[in-house]
Parts: structure tokens; C-alpha cells; sequence
């Protein structure tokens, strides 16, 4: 007996934005995995950093995004949709009309150092040209160029591939950076980019972006994996979070690291979707026993060859540390507090720096270097002068987790936040 299908049926049919966008996805990546690779792309505070996935990830969340508000995956709109998932082959539009040469050179992409650099009019060649193009995005394929998606052999890979280039370029160029330059992939310079990629057409298009977001759990809000957060921007971030989201919040929870350092602050929030967000946060501190790498010290740094005195020839290789810069306790009165390797010394010159600018007013402080009286246990770095006991002057406790994370931040090879009075660093021969 044939029924008529009941409402709820007619729902669980209706395709997903998850299940349209698993169609267009394969060809998304792979237009992104070119992209990135064509352009030579990095990230990071000197942008000299390869992408890793997460940053990949990213990319993906704002071209998924992109391709919700632009067609809802090529099944909503006027302009051929289908064809031109992110509507990038717009014939009227002006990333068109510089690809295919018809606005002079047009934009400038500038690719990693030493990968050369191309004007719009040009870029479409060069990219062509690579062994790993993907072929059913070749503008060869379409009858006449400037028809854009007019052209009915236009195809998603030409949208995916020729919009994504351009919307990287647009991220970055409108964050002040070079095309290649990928920054800390924040959430704020992706949406702010891809605005720049609509070109100003759509009034409501950031909003339209962050809703779309939040169709697939908004993945750029969730996590900062980038960057060490400091406890008062984590916070300041996720309240920034559930304002921009509209969303009452339903259930806000924080946990601690330690009693100074925060772990993570996970949000529900009340809305059209169920939002839920964790920002994970790798701690800008090191907890109290903590060891950076989290490994032995002779693992990392090397066992002693011997305890140095002050007659051996090994004495002449140490050198004094007289950088104005740091404090010497010196409580022996003989300048060991000085003596150390030169690897050590040239740490010491880099972690100090980092912490006057953390803290006003303060300065590195060495309790210990160098030790020709037997003070440090068995077979201790500090008796050839590779380790350091480190404090800050004005003497405070609670900032020595952070100053262990400082350390690391200067290259010391090793740091272990050791008990409540110092952290001990070392390093290699
Ligand atoms: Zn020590």
C-alpha cells in the first residue's frame, strides 16, 4: 500500500549542507592543494612557516563558507551555479575580466621568494604550466574565455580552482600581505578577506559568512592552534566569539591548567543551530615540574664530561657573561655566576630581551651558572657550565611559569621549570 511520505521523511531527504558539500569537496581540495602549493604559501609571525593541516583546515573552512554563501554548492542561485560553485566566472565581474587580460595586467600575486611573481593577466598561464594543475579546471576547455560560466563546458573545477586563487590572494592582500603570506590564519583576517572577495556586491556578505560557518560547527572559532594565548586574550576571544555569534550562551565552562594558567573555555550557545565551540589553548606557561622538550635532560642536552675547576684547560673555553642586561646573584662572590659556554651565554642574551618586554621594569636573573662548589647533584650541567638557574629581578615567583615558556621561546634547549624558587635551562655542547 503506497503512503504518502510523512513530513519528517521529506526532511531527512532533503540534502544536507554536509551532504552537498561532500560532492564539491574532492574538487575543492584538490583546487586548494594547488593553489597553496602554486602560490609557495606560509604562515606564521615571518611567514617562513609551510602550512601544516590545521592552517590547510582553515583555508578550507573559509572556502567551505565561501561556497555556502556563494551558491549553497552550486544548487542555489541565478548564475549558473551548478557550473561556478563560488562564482568566480562571472563575466561581468572583475576577477574574471583580469584573468582572461581584459583590465590591463590586473592584481599582483606575488609567490614565495625565488618562485617568481605574476600580474592577473598572466597567472592563468603560469599556473597551467604546473605538472600538478588539475586539467578539468584548463580555461582551454571553455569555447571563448571571456564567456566565463556562460560557457557551458565551465565546470566546478574551473570555480573552485581559478575562485580559490583569487580568494587567497584577497585574504592575504587585505590583511597587508604579500599573496603567499598566510599569517596566523586567524578567524577574523579569513572572514575579512573573503569579504574582499565579494567584492562589495552583497552588503550583508561578513554575516552571511559567519552563518554559514556555523552550519558546519565554525571550525575557525573553535580552535586557535596558532597561537600561544595569553589568559587575558583567550578570554577576551571567546567573549568576542559568542557576541559576533548573536547567540545566547547556554552553558560557558573554563578549566585550568594549573592555578595561573587557563586550559580551555568551552561554549554552548542557544540558536537557529546549536553552536559548540572548545578553544583549546597550548598555555603561554610552564606548569611547576614541567620539562621543555619532555624528555631527559642528558637526552637532550648531552652528560657531562667531567666537573670543571678552575685549573683544568676546559676553564679557558668557558667565557663571562657580563650583559648588562641581566642580573648576576652571585651570592659566592667569586663571578661563577657568570661563567658559562658560549651557547649558554647567547641563550641568556636572547631570553633577556624577551623578558623587559614582557614585564616593565624587570630584568633576567641568574642564581646559578657555572658551580665549582659541589652544590648541584651527581653528574649537574652546571658543573661545565651548560646550565643556568634562572629567576626575575625583582624576584616573583608567580611570573617563573612564564618565564619558563620565555625561555623556551629564546631556544634554550632545555627548560624545567625545576620548584617554586627558579627554572633551571641548559643546553647542548
Ligand atoms: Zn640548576
Amino acid at each position: 500500500m503506497a503512503r504518502k511520505p510523512s513530513k519528517a521523511t521529506l526532511a531527512a531527504t532533503a540534502p544536507s549542507e554536509a551532504d552537498l558539500w561532500k560532492i564539491q569537496e574532492p574538487v575543492a581540495k584538490e583546487a586548494l592543494d594547488f593553489v597553496t602549493g602554486f602560490l609557495g604559501c606560509r604562515m606564521g609571525a615571518n611567514n617562513d612557516e609551510l602550512l601544516d593541516d590545521t592552517a590547510k583546515g582553515r583555508l578550507m573552512a573559509i572556502l567551505r563558507a565561501v561556497s555556502i554563501v556563494e551558491s549553497r554548492h552550486g544548487t542555489v542561485g541565478k548564475n549558473q551555479p551548478k557550473r561556478d560553485p563560488i562564482q568566480c566566472g562571472n563575466p561581468n565581474d572583475v576577477w574574471w575580466r583580469e584573468l582572461t587580460g581584459q583590465l590591463g595586467t590586473g592584481s599582483r600575486f606575488v609567490r614565495f621568494p625565488g618562485l617568481g611573481n605574476y600580474w592577473a593577466n598572466e597567472v592563468g598561464d603560469a599556473a597551467e604550466r604546473e605538472g600538478n594543475f588539475p586539467p578539468a579546471a584548463m580555461r582551454g576547455l571553455l569555447a571563448k574565455l571571456t564567456d566565463g560560466h556562460k560557457n557551458a563546458s565551465f565546470a566546478p573545477a574551473h570555480s573552485y580552482v581559478w575562485g580559490t586563487l583569487y580568494l587567497i590572494h584577497r585574504i592575504n592582500a587585505k590583511a597587508g600581505d604579500k599573496s603567499y603570506q598566510c599569517g596566523d590564519l586567524s578567524r577574523d583576517r579569513l572572514i575579512d578577506g573573503a569579504v574582499t572577495y565579494n567584492g562589495g556586491g552583497v552588503a550583508d556578505y561578513r554575516d552571511r559568512l559567519i552563518k554559514a560557518l556555523a552550519e558546519f560547527n565554525d571550525p575557525l572559532a573553535a580552535v586557535f592552534p596558532q597561537t600561544r594565548f595569553r589568559q587575558t586574550d583567550l578570554l577576551a576571544e571567546t567573549l568576542a566569539a559568542i557576541k559576533r555569534s548573536g547567540h545566547a550562551v547556554a552553558r560557558l565552562e573554563v578549566t585550568y591548567l594549573n592555578s595561573t594558567s587557563l586550559a580551555s573555555v568551552s561554549i554552548d550557545m542557544l540558536g537557529p543551530v546549536t553552536y559548540r565551540g572548545a578553544i583549546k589553548v597550548l598555555s603561554d606557561e610552564l606548569s611547576l615540574g614541567q620539562k621543555v622538550p619532555d624528555d631527559s635532560e642528558i637526552n637532550v642536552c648531552g652528560p657531562i664530561a667531567k666537573k670543571i675547576t678552575r685549573s683544568d684547560p676546559e676553564f679557558q673555553q668557558l667565557v663571562e657573561n657580563v650583559n648588562p642586561n641581566i642580573v648576576f646573584k652571585d651570592e659566592e662572590g667569586t663571578g661563577a655566576d657568570r661563567m658559562m659556554t658560549d651557547r649558554l651565554r647567547s641563550g641568556l642574551a636572547k631570553l633577556a630581551p624577551l623578558v623587559s618586554s614582557e614585564w616593565t621594569g624587570v630584568k633576567l636573573r641568574v642564581t646559578e651558572a657555572w658551580d665549582e662548589d659541589n652544590e648541584h647533584a651527581g653528574a649537574s650541567l652546571h658543573y661545565e657550565g651548560r646550565a643556568a638557574d634562572i629567576t626575575t629581578s625583582p624576584v616573583d615567583g608567580s611570573k617563573l611559569g612564564r618565564l619558563g615558556q620565555l625561555a623556551v621561546d629564546a631556544g634554550l634547549d632545555w627548560v624545567y621549570f625545576e620548584n617554586s624558587a627558579h627554572v633551571h635551562v641548559s643546553v647542548k655542547k
